[in-house]
């Protein structure tokens, strides 16, 4: 096998249902490279190791439990079940990564037991938003993948999706951060935009409602799509996947400071703090963007005040 400098921007030459797949992208992705090409490439290029962080962590516990909520009859979907539920959707996560409990060290963060009420506070506060008792979602942390005509990839974990009698599509997220303000509010709705360009693709539905459920403040964001949004969002896909090429073939993946670097794991190594990138990493050429994001699955970031567009 041939040994090149990793590129999620030269063609990939991977098949996927007998087509030659030029890369993938998925939004969070897509948004760390508008928030920071620098950022984009520590964690998709470098795969630099990230901490886990409290916030992100509660994200993951909080979704799981509203997934596994579902589950039950209708009746039993109540804010006590909920709080119930916590406790083993941490010890599950824990176990399958212990060293998230690094996080409760003396010092380095909050007590555990702390953040467990915060958790317990973020899953009470979902029901003054919704009343699961009088849903049936059609899907839960459904994959979706579509392939554009210029073969690229797009993917991504959609939190949940309903259907009504009608046929209308609801696409819902869930965040346990804080709503945004008006200047992150579009960078949020990208993300689900995003998504329904991917329903739109493979179900030929344009989604009828995109919402997304702020779990940290209590607010609703509520958005109707339309074909001409979708078509935009997929030309603003395009160009993003552009610059990306642009970026990997100029080797120029400069960093963008703005506030969200104070959640930044990386600003020792970042030129805009002083620091200094590694070395591009050397691998064997193989097709790695194409496999799903881990990170997708078990880390959502969610900060408390200013969200970037993010993980599950
Ligand atoms: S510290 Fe800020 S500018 Fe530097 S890589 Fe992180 S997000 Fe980009």
């Amino acid at each position: 096998m041939s040994v090149q400098q990793e590129s999620p921007a030269e063609p990939l030459s991977t098949p996927v249902d007998g087509v030659e797949v030029l890369g993938a992208l998925s939004p969070s992705r897509a948004g760390d490279f508008l928030t920071c090409p620098l950022l984009y490439r520590f964690r998709t290029i470098d795969r630099l190791p990230e901490p886990p962080s409290p916030d992100a962590v509660r994200g993951t516990v909080v979704h799981k439990v509203l997934e596994d909520l579902f589950d039950l009859p209708a009746a039993q979907r109540t804010p006590q079940q909920a709080r119930d539920m916590l406790l083993p959707a941490w010890e599950a996560l824990v176990a399958a990564e212990p060293e998230l409990t690094g996080m409760f060290d003396e010092g380095a963060g909050p007590d555990i037991a702390s953040w467990l009420t915060s958790c317990r506070s973020v899953l009470d506060r979902y029901f003054t938003l919704e009343d699961p008792t009088r849903l049936e979602p059609a899907e839960r942390e459904l994959y979706v993948e579509t392939l554009l005509e210029s073969r690229l990839l797009l993917r991504g974990f959609v939190d949940r999706i309903d259907i009504a009698p009608d046929g209308a599509i609801r696409v819902v997220d869930y965040k346990t951060g804080r709503a945004p303000g008006e200047l992150f509010e579009a960078k949020a709705l990208f993300q689900m935009k995003f998504y329904a360009l991917v329903i739109w693709r493979t179900r030929g539905v344009v989604p009828a409602m995109l919402q997304l459920v702020y779990l940290g403040s209590g607010e609703m964001l509520r958005y109707v799509p339309d074909e001409a949004d979708l078509r935009a969002t997929e030309r603003k896909v395009e160009a993003i996947w552009g610059a990306i090429r642009q970026a990997q073939d100029s080797g120029d993946w400069r960093p963008s400071p703005s506030k969200l670097c104070s959640w930044c794991a990386h600003q020792a190594l970042c030129p805009a703090y002083g620091g200094t990138p590694p070395e591009l990493p050397v691998r064997d050429a193989q097709p790695e963007d194409l496999t799903v994001e881990p990170g997708l699955l078990t880390v959502r970031s969610s900060p408390p005040t200013a969200p970037p567009v993010s993980d599950h």
